[in-house]
């Protein structure tokens, strides 16, 4: 049996990995911007509370708030009302009230609310038909948060709830990191885009188009550059733009050893690129390297071979390159309804659909044909499923590893 030894040049998927995130420094440019365009965006600082949150003593319910003298009591009299935004502003003596409403500032003297439901209103006097521990229904002041303390790091995607965070501590502009300029271009005579028509041997372009959805997703700045021809001098001439214009430039088509596989060629002059055969499937030949300004990668042509490339390499190279925390993504085990077949030798990435059974246990059913030009495998699926370098066919009913997609394939 093959194993991965035995795939002679082909590097494995994680060494890959680890040889170009060794390489990528941070980009650390940032800029001020306000809390309400901060979605998505990557926070370039820690952020520490300015304030308490809440701000104040405050009552969780409607009712009366009265000090607890730590004897039981019967009956108080109301002296006056502590509405949200309208506290009352007296002191309460033992033996008074006053009628609070869910949120209101809690009244100088008083340390416990008693719910309004445990209480007969009778003229200025209520009548206790409960007695409440003391502190009972009161939210202190910094229980969520307390002023200065770290609430979120560095290198954080802000999501929509740390938006409303952000909104809650009063924070109303917030250090992110600038978004990285990626320049994006495909190769290939036979590429036309749609609503051009067809000649003989022609094929619609879609890579530059996931891409540029994905990356758009991902928070880059992208400048589309569209289809350059299989022609050296054009390759060169786009490279040479792509470069002066931008951080990162991703080509796809051209990376394999066909006669118009211009990139090395291209590359080899320009800059200081490695073409790599790395040992997955889709995706087998992928370029990473340097332009003079700039990060270079270089997909395969092959829709869905680009489509893995990118989320599984590019991306997380981007996120080192824009300082982003990422959490590993939550690999799970589920039963292959279907056998699956595999050749030793390369990880596959093959496309899954994943749910629930009847007994609540995850199974997955591949997506059938898996060739790397059928787009829609992956249109259909919403997972990998994710098999080893040295594995083989699957049976029917085993349990295989799964990698929901997440949200730049979506
Ligand atoms: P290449 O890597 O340039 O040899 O291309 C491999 C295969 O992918 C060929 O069948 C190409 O026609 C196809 N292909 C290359 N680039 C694209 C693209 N941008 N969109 C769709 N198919 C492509
Ligand atoms: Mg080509």
């Amino acid at each position: 049996m093959n194993d991965c030894c035995s795939a002679p040049g082909l590097m494995p998927f994680e060494q890959a990995l680890n040889q170009m995130l060794a390489e990528i420094k941070p980009l650390t440019a940032s800029e001020e911007i306000s809390f309400a365009l901060s979605y998505n965006r990557v926070l370039a600082k820690n952020v520490y509370s300015p304030v308490n949150v809440p701000p104040m003593n405050n009552s969780a319910m409607d009712g009366y708030a009265f000090k607890h003298a730590g004897a039981d009591i019967n009956s108080l009299t109301v002296i006056g009302r502590s509405m949200a935004g309208k506290p009352f502003l007296g002191a309460c003596q033992q033996g008074e009230c006053v009628r609070i409403m869910t949120g209101a500032a809690m009244p100088k003297g008083c340390d416990t609310v008693i719910m309004q439901e445990q209480c007969q209103q009778d003229g200025n006097i209520i009548h206790l038909q409960k007695q409440v521990p003391q502190c009972s229904n009161v939210r202190n002041v910094g229980e969520d948060i307390k002023q200065g303390a770290l609430v979120f790091e560095q290198g954080k995607r802000l999501t929509s709830i740390d938006v409303g965070v952000l909104a809650s501590l009063g924070i109303a502009e917030v250090p992110v990191v600038k978004p990285i300029k990626v320049a994006l271009f495909s190769t290939g005579d036979e590429l036309k885009n749609p609503g051009e028509p067809l000649s003989i041997g022609d094929i619609y372009e879609s890579n530059s188009h996931f891409l540029q959805a994905m990356l758009t997703k991902f928070g880059a700045d992208v400048i589309p550059m569209g289809i350059i021809s299989d022609d050296e001098e054009q390759i060169s001439q786009a490279l040479v733009s792509a470069n002066e214009q931008a951080d990162v430039v991703i080509t796809s088509g051209g990376v394999s050893v066909g006669d118009a596989d211009y990139i090395k060629a291209v590359l080899d002059k320009l800059g200081h690129i490695d073409f790599w055969k790395v040992a997955i499937k889709p995706g087998k030949p992928f370029a990473f390297g340097h332009l003079p300004s700039s990060y270079f990668f270089g997909l395969p042509g092959n829709p869905v071979s680009a489509l893995v490339t990118a989320h599984q390499l590019v991306l997380p190279a981007l996120a080192k390159l824009q300082n982003i925390n990422q959490s590993s993504p939550v690999r799970l085990s589920a039963r292959s309804n279907t056998p699956l077949k595999k050749a030793p030798g390369r990880m596959d990435f093959q496309r899954g659909v994943m749910q629930a059974n009847t007994q609540g246990q995850l199974t997955v059913t591949s997506t059938g044909s898996q060739g790397s030009g059928m787009l829609t495998s992956m249109a259909k699926a919403n997972c990998y499923i994710v098999l080893s370098q040295e594995q083989g066919n699957v049976q029917a009913d085993e349990q295989v590893t799964v990698l929901p997609f997440d949200q730049y394939l979506q």
